[in-house]
């Protein structure tokens, strides 16, 4: 790490020309004549939502998908004339930002339909939408009783510029999981009522299952971040994060002794301590304490002690060029965010999506 970041104590560093490549292979991968679109949902997965989407606009990207209204506003400007589409639907009382703000929500209820049916009669004029479908997850998007009545009854519809069926895979990164071809099925089946809509379909891990997984726009997020969307196989994406810190301090300390709170690692050796300003504040969690290990020039060199809230602390007895004001990386080719997720027990999406606010952010451009 050099000059620039030298009154900084953490470094997060993103990578917008890779996460570019990233969405250029999805959608080379999801095939000619489709679209692919970008998740964005939780300020684009840690990693900063406004200069995500600006760089993925400049590179031709016209769907993007929040979760919130309030994100789906604040990007807005950085996407002037893509469609913006919130796949929590349309809340209640939220019809008239999405109109000031040309948003698209993803209608999961007969309840929404209806909200967003009035407010076009209102307007005068039809109002876009997505309808999302629960082929299987349970969570949202329309059930099957609903869905059947709106079969029955597509008067309630009226209005509504359906512009595409959506619905979200319940095992993607599971490619033999029996629920993938079933859900397929269903919502061909289901979109087969919907002539004039396009369909949208695939997640990150579901753009790897395969033709009968493609639609005409694919909806993946944690990939272009980086993030391995076939779990048990070499990661096809490059890498966006890079995490850093500093070593702010340096201690020898005799056999015997203990590091942090509760005296949870005692040194069986003399020991060299170096002490990070990163803790579980920051994203690096609590839950990591005796498992996660740093890296120095791609040696891992273990934290020791509990993980503080501010601080770590690392074992560097065996790397002798960890000193005083050195960088270690945090998160990066030896420790991607998978590698840490293992130790946290969670997955690299809430690795990332974790990530604190007080790093210096550096923005590598596209
Ligand atoms: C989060 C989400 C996605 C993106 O999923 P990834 O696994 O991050 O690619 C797509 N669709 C819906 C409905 C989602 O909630």
């Amino acid at each position: 790490m050099a000059e620039p970041y030298a009154s900084a104590g953490s470094v997060l560093e993103i990578d917008l020309g890779a996460l570019v490549a990233n969405w250029r292979q999805l959608r080379d991968l999801h095939g000619q004549g489709r679209d692919t679109a970008a998740v964005l949902k939780a300020d684009g997965y840690g990693l900063g939502a406004s200069r995500v989407a600006s760089a993925l606009y400049k590179a031709g990207c016209r769907h993007i998908f929040t979760a919130h209204l309030m994100e789906a506003v604040a990007i807005r400007h950085s996407a002037p004339d893509a469609m913006l589409s919130v796949l929590h639907g349309l809340g209640p009382g939220e019809e008239r930002d999405f109109i000031a703000h040309r948003l698209v929500p993803a209608l999961g209820s007969l309840a929404e339909i209806e909200a967003w049916g009035r407010a076009a009669a209102g307007l005068g004029q039809p109002l876009p939408a997505l309808l999302h479908i629960d082929t299987g997850m349970n969570r949202t998007g329309l059930s099957p009783e609903a869905l059947a009545r709106l079969i029955a009854e597509p008067t309630r519809l009226q209005g509504i510029d359906l512009r595409y069926v959506m619905t979200h895979l319940v095992s993607a990164d599971i490619p033999g999981a029996p629920i993938n071809l079933q859900q397929a099925r269903r919502f061909a089946a289901v979109a087969a009522h919907f002539p004039t809509a396009q369909r949208c379909f695939a997640n990150s891990s579901g753009l790897f299952l395969g033709p009968d997984f493609a639609s005409d726009l694919a909806r993946p997020g944690a990939a272009l971040y980086g993030i391995n969307p076939i779990p048990d196989a070499p990661n096809p994406m490059r890498a966006v994060a890079r995490l850093s810190a500093r070593i702010m301090q340096i201690r020898d300390i005799p056999a015997g002794e203990s590091v942090g709170y509760d005296r949870q690692w005692v040194a069986t050796r003399p020991s060299r301590i170096a002490t990070l300003p990163i803790g579980y504040a920051d994203g690096y969690h609590r839950a990591l304490s005796g498992k996660a290990a740093v890296a120095f020039g791609g040696q891992l060199c273990p934290v020791v002690g509990r993980i503080s809230m501010d601080l770590i602390t690392v074992d560097v007895t065996d790397c002798p060029a960890a000193v005083l004001g050195a960088w270690m990386e945090v998160i990066g080719p030896t420790i991607p965010p998978e590698r840490l997720a293992r130790l946290a027990g969670t997955n690299a999406y809430e690795i990332l999506t974790s990530l604190g606010r007080r790093f210096h952010r550096v923005y590598l451009e596209a």
